[in-house]
């Protein structure tokens, strides 16, 4: 399941960093998952949730920020914000909303990234 293996390895990076920076405990975790990586968040927290039971995460609140998806593209220029809709479900790529265009260039909305993690030392 691709949410549950996405919220293993951000577990994975949220504890590594809180080890690293000697917490004793996480009390806040804030994840940032691009639209184009098709990850459900309220599915994404709740496996967070279950996962760090027994971890030094425990307990902690888990917040998402979805971002957008934001192209260029190379024909017509068009340079700005897609909407889910532009989306082909089964092949997570995108096209230009105004010319129809595949080769657009994804500057932002592909990744999932741990933005900031509150510790308790
Ligand atoms: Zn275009």
């Amino acid at each position: 399941m691709h949410e549950l293996s996405m919220a293993e390895s951000i577990l994975n990076a949220v504890i590594e960093s809180s080890e690293k920076n000697h917490a004793n405990k996480v009390i806040e975790v804030i994840v940032e998952i691009g639209k184009m990586a098709m990850l459900n968040s309220e599915q994404v927290i709740f496996m967070l949730e279950v996962l760090s039971e027994d971890t030094i995460v425990n307990g902690a609140k888990f917040i998402v920020e979805e971002i957008p998806i934001e192209i260029e593209c190379s024909e017509c220029g068009f340079d700005g914000k897609i909407e889910n809709a532009d989306l082909d479900p089964y092949t997570p790529s995108s096209r230009c909303p105004k010319c129809g265009n595949f080769k657009v260039l994804v500057k932002n909305g592909k990744d999932v990234i741990v933005k900031n993690i509150v510790i308790d030392k």
